[in-house]
């Protein structure tokens, strides 16, 4: 899955967090953006959304 950044706040971020692999990209002191997720103007920073890392290759797509 490709990668794109965003501008999010600290909570949409720890909300993406729990679905996918969230990284911080930029961050600044009191730095201000309007967040992708809820579209308000708060502190937060860009961050990297990828996909969920896999671990071990377990594939869980239904099987047979
Ligand atoms: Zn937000």
């Amino acid at each position: 899955m490709p990668k794109k950044t965003m501008m999010l706040c600290k909570p949409c971020a720890d909300k993406l967090g729990a679905n996918a692999t969230v990284r911080v990209v930029r961050k600044e002191a009191n730095m201000k953006i309007t967040c992708r997720m809820c579209n308000r103007r708060r502190y937060g920073a860009e961050y990297e959304v990828g996909g969920k890392e896999e671990k071990g290759g377990v594939d869980d797509d239904g099987g047979e």
